[in-house]
């Protein structure tokens, strides 16, 4: 991509309103571009890093085997009166009537209507598990939408949906998207603790929150360092391997503030292993049961010939809220610059020719390495623009591709002046440049 020719609307200062880094950066670099309360255009440079992350999302759940379905945002209030959530669920459900004065809505999730497609096709027990997941706006009344893309009104979610035959096998589901989500998060470069939580609206016995910390962050959270040590190398798609990796994890104190519980607290964490900080939610699994199968009918013939309802879980990841938690978590807002993970960077590597006027010689040769970066698949993007050299380097840093190829009195014949954001920069040629960039981006 070339700067002169890209939609990347840029503001000199930092925009008032912006409260948090995310936010912030965000509005700074035209990722995003406010269109009313809480509800947001994404433009191209946000709308890159969402796919992205969109997509590795993606691949953690078809590696556990969920099938992908794609429902739609406007549902009809029927199944929401059937599951009795249509006044449960209160003033953060948008209510439409279409011209035949039916009740409709905009999901702000999708139990019900899994529910509905699950029952109408599904009747044997040999047909179980079913996991199930798609991609999708949803749109919650929030009364208070803040922090841009954080909590705003209209989000992109990924919500996943089991049905199991027993609690046992239930459980094992649950325990696959555990795994998945550490699996997602890592690949995003954050650290998520899955700690338990409360259940909500969405109801049932079994909960975890994955929460990334960041002082922005809106859930007070109250945790055992070391849980920080575990990883989930040894765990397998198995029944057992993963009931142990659960508990691995739940053996360490981990809480938001809905579930403290200071004396617990203080017996289980020695004082210094205790950390009490705030974080970010990204992701967030239920198992409940019966709840809604029950109510909605969905049952399923046992081997003895009898019927038994279907239990069920969810699974969502907030794809939309991960674009600004993973800003949070990498953002160094003292010195404005960004750095993303290779796995979801808008660009690979920035190119920034240093142009003095009546000489197009570095702008050239930084395009001939432009051209020879695509041919190699590695996504760069060029400041041609007649900027000087300091606002050039400004802009890339926020931009935050995670390499920068600098083409100025350093540059001797071959060798090019190339830096990692944020250590020191070194020479290189162009051969060895794109042997290390190519390395990188398959091991992520
Ligand atoms: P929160 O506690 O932050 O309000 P929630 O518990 O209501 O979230 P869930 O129903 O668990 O949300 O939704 C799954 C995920 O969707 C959350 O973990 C979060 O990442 C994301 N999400 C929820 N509400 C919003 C919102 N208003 N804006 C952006 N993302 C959201
Ligand atoms: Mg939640």
């Amino acid at each position: 991509m070339y700067i002169s020719k890209s939609f990347i609307p840029i503001l000199k200062n930092n925009p008032s309103e912006a409260k948090i880094k995310s936010h912030q950066l965000m509005l700074r670099v035209g990722m995003i571009k406010q269109s009313s309360a809480g509800i947001y255009s994404w433009l191209p440079l946000g709308f890159k890093v969402m796919k992205k992350i969109e997509n590795i999302v993606r691949e953690e759940q078809n590696r556990i085997g969920v099938q992908e379905i794609l429902m739609p945002t406007i549902q009809s209030s029927e199944i929401w009166k059937e599951s009795g959530r249509y006044e449960d669920y209160g003033e953060e459900m948008l209510r439409i009537k279409d011209r035949q004065d039916r009740e409709m809505l905009y999901g702000p999730t999708n139990e019900e209507l899994v529910t509905d497609i699950f029952r109408s096709s599904i009747k044997s027990y040999k047909s179980l598990p079913q996991l199930l997941y798609h991609i999708q706006w949803k749109f919650r009344d929030e009364i208070r939408p803040r922090f841009g893309i954080m909590r705003c009104r209209e989000f992109y979610m990924k919500d996943a949906y089991s049905f199991d035959i027993s609690d046992e096998e239930a459980l094992f589901s649950y325990n696959k998207f555990f795994l998945s989500y550490l699996k997602t998060f890592k690949r995003l470069d954050l650290v998520a603790i899955p700690m338990a939580a409360d259940t909500g609206p969405i109801g049932g016995n079994l909960s975890h929150e994955f929460i990334i910390l960041a002082e922005t962050g809106e859930s007070k959270i109250f945790t055992d360092k070391r849980i920080f040590d575990l990883n989930t190398d040894d765990a397998k798609l198995e029944k057992k391997s993963l009931e142990e990796m659960r508990k691995k994890y739940e053996n360490y104190y981990a809480v938001t503030d809905e579930k403290f519980n200071k004396e617990e607290f203080e017996k289980k964490v020695s004082e210094e292993n205790r950390l009490i900080t705030k974080g970010i939610e990204v992701g967030h699994i239920f198992y409940f049961g019966d709840k809604y199968s029950k109510s909605m009918g969905a049952s399923v013939d046992l081997p003895g010939g009898k019927k038994d309802f279907v239990k069920m879980g969810s699974y969502g990841v907030g794809v939309s809220r991960l674009v600004g938690a993973i800003i949070e978590a990498k953002y160094d807002e003292k010195n404005e610059v960004m750095k993303w993970p290779i796995s979801i960077a808008p660009y690979d590597i920035s190119i920034i020719p240093m142009i003095n006027k009546n000489d197009n010689s570095a702008l050239d040769k930084a395009n001939n390495i432009y051209l020879e970066l695509k041919k190699n698949k590695i996504d760069a993007i060029i400041d041609d623009t007649d900027e000087n050299f300091s606002s050039k380097i400004k802009k890339m840093n926020l931009i935050g591709a995670p390499y920068q190829i600098i083409i100025g009195k350093q540059t001797e014949g071959d060798l090019l002046e190339f830096k990692e954001v944020g250590e020191e920069s070194q020479k290189l040629k162009l051969n060895e440049i794109i042997k290390l960039l190519t390395e990188q981006k398959v091991k992520n």
